[in-house]
């Protein structure tokens, strides 16, 4: 085709280029090459067990790789913790909050929340929402909001984090959060018939849970029986030892203060592996208690804390970071400034979407990697149900394509219902007219009668399938047709996401991790996109890099 702005190289290139197109050619037929053409890094490594890359990273340049400790070194068992923290939380409510006894005989579903979802103080639901902020699913306690309760609260509203009204479930942490939230609403509303004031709720569960936090109370029973709440993964000493040997420097930036910090990483790596007796010896730096978010955007001071015992005791402001020393608080530029390492030479691993990845990627160039313990069972659970999630995509392909066909046909009968309407029409061409007019109208028929059927039956297989992986809530990344805002926020602003710390151990120090190339719509729509879409893809396709529970 002509281009409307004319032509747009010189002549001269264009033996050049011929030439370049014949060499690409035979190079793309070379047979010795045919299968390196064909092999994905990664090929090897379980779906459930790979790095999922948005933004192209090349390992090889990063020079130190720091890592959040909870939920990130240390993999929780998600329900035993939960079970943990629902039922001190319940009981500060009932002692220190007046809540009724009744409290105490709430039992906690592991299904009830996910990660990424909604708390709406106003009206007492729990809430899903898709990428663009519109509300997908809600339930108020364990009854979920009808479509017309939906477009009645929130057709005309987006979902936003910065909204006080609502509060975002983003960490594992905060799980219970939102099922003793919906417990309590069924309590109140059902059994008690008392009136709630939902943001009370919200208030006195988020201060309870924060206290347990605080107080260590939690963290005590953790303590006295960590392998019951942490699960100890063989393969991250090995995988730490790869980075290191591949020239990285490594470093701890946690939340978590110096005490807990110490027995839960002694636990994971003390003696692991006999070059490194202590967890210390992985690590360049330590830092504790790192208040993150604060930690990328306030100044504060880095201080030494006395490693020789749990106190936590502060020894003084630190002027240098050292190995084998431990440090509490301190700042990213400081951090920068000490370290001589700086922006994308930096990989920050962790599980905070706020707190360790949104944060660091808006304040500095640190690059990202997200760790989503949940996608585990999710890309398992997609995997065992791989043909129906296939037939799904292909009945939804269909139904597009009968919409358009429906359109097409409609607008043949128009055409031969004008002609048939003018006056003119000799008496043979009017039966003809006739005829067609009924074969198109019978065709038209038919392909409503499909697209219907399509409809209908997508929706029954899509929500098997979710409700198969979570009868509530369905699957992590996904709202309906969308991406979930959680789905958004990952591939927004995490490089890399994973399930674990370990799954680094698959792929080389100097890996380049290249992301499945973002396509616009007009790129699609052509025969660009077989081409594009073949281009640099890492694992699986992007919309397929959604998978998530427990670890055993
Ligand atoms: P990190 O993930 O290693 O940075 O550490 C998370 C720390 O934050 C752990 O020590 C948790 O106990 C703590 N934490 C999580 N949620 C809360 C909360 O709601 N209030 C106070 N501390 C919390
Ligand atoms: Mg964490």
């Amino acid at each position: 085709m002509n281009s409307i702005h004319g032509g747009l190289r010189g002549e001269s290139d264009a033996e050049r280029v011929a030439q370049a197109q014949r060499r690409a050619q035979a190079l793309l037929s070379d047979p010795t090459l045919g299968k390196i053409f064909q092999a994905r890094s990664g090929r090897d490594v379980p779906v459930a067990r790979q790095v999922f890359v948005n933004r192209n990273l090349h390992l090889g340049k990063v020079e130190a790789v720091g890592f959040d400790m909870d939920y990130t070194l240390a993999i929780y068992h998600l329900r035993r913790i939960e079970q943990l923290s629902y039922d001190m939380t319940i009981e500060r409510l009932v002692t220190h909050k007046g809540y009724p006894e009744e409290l105490r005989k709430l039992t906690y579903d592991h299904a009830a929340v996910i990660r990424g979802l909604f708390i709406d103080k106003r009206y007492g639901n729990l809430l899903k929402i898709d990428r663009f902020g519109h509300v997908g699913r809600a339930f108020h306690g364990s009854d979920p909001l009808s479509e017309e309760q939906l477009d009645k609260l929130y057709r005309n509203e987006r979902i936003r984090l910065k909204n006080d009204d609502y509060a975002w479930l983003d960490t594992l942490f905060a799980l219970p959060e939102g099922a003793i939230f919906l417990g309590c609403v069924d309590l109140f509303e059902k059994e008690l018939q008392r009136p709630l004031d939902y943001r009370k709720l919200f208030d006195d569960v988020r201060e309870s849970i924060d206290t347990v936090h605080r107080d260590n109370t939690l963290k005590a029973v953790i303590r006295q029986d960590i392998a019951k709440y942490i699960y100890k993964d063989e393969e991250l000493g090995p995988a730490l030892h790869k980075l290191r040997s591949g020239g990285k420097k490594l470093f701890v930036l946690t939340n978590s203060l110096w005490d807990y910090t110490q027995a839960v990483m002694s636990y994971l790596l003390d003696g692991l592996l006999p070059e490194y007796p202590s967890w210390r010896n992985y690590f360049d730096v330590v830092i504790t208690g790192a208040a993150k978010p604060a930690f990328f955007s306030e100044a504060r001071p880095f201080l030494e804390i006395d490693a020789s015992t749990e106190a936590n005791t502060v020894l003084g402001e630190a002027e240098s970071l050292e190995r084998g020393k431990v440090y509490q608080g301190g700042n990213l530029a400081a951090f920068e400034r000490m370290t001589e390492i700086a922006g994308g030479a930096v990989l920050y691993v962790g599980d905070h979407i706020y707190g360790d990845i949104l944060k660091s990627k808006k304040t500095s160039m640190w690059r990202t990697c997200m760790i989503v313990q949940e996608i585990e069972d999710e890309i398992t659970y997609l995997e065992s149900r791989r043909d129906e999630v296939t037939r799904l995509a292909d009945l939804e392909l269909l139904q597009s394509r009968l919409d358009d066909e429906v359109q097409r046909h409609k607008t043949q009968l128009n055409q031969i219902e004008r002609k048939l309407e003018r006056e003119a029409t000799a008496p043979l061409e009017q039966s003809e007219l006739e005829a067609a007019f009924k074969a198109v109208k019978g065709e038209l028929d038919h392909l409503r009668k499909s697209h219907k059927d399509c409809m209908g039956l997508a929706r029954t297989l899509e929500e098997d399938i979710e409700r198969g992986f979570n009868p509530r809530w369905g699957l992590h990344f996904k709202e309906g047709v969308e991406n979930s805002r959680f789905g958004e926020q990952v591939e927004q602003y995490a490089c890399l996401y994973t399930s674990r710390v370990s799954n680094l151990g698959s792929y080389s120090p100097m890996h380049t991790f290249r992301s499945a190339r973002e396509q616009m719509p007009h790129e699609l729509a052509g025969a660009l996109s077989a081409k594009l879409g073949a281009l640099g893809s890492e694992g699986l396709p992007k919309a397929a890099n959604r998978a998530p529970t427990d670890i055993p």
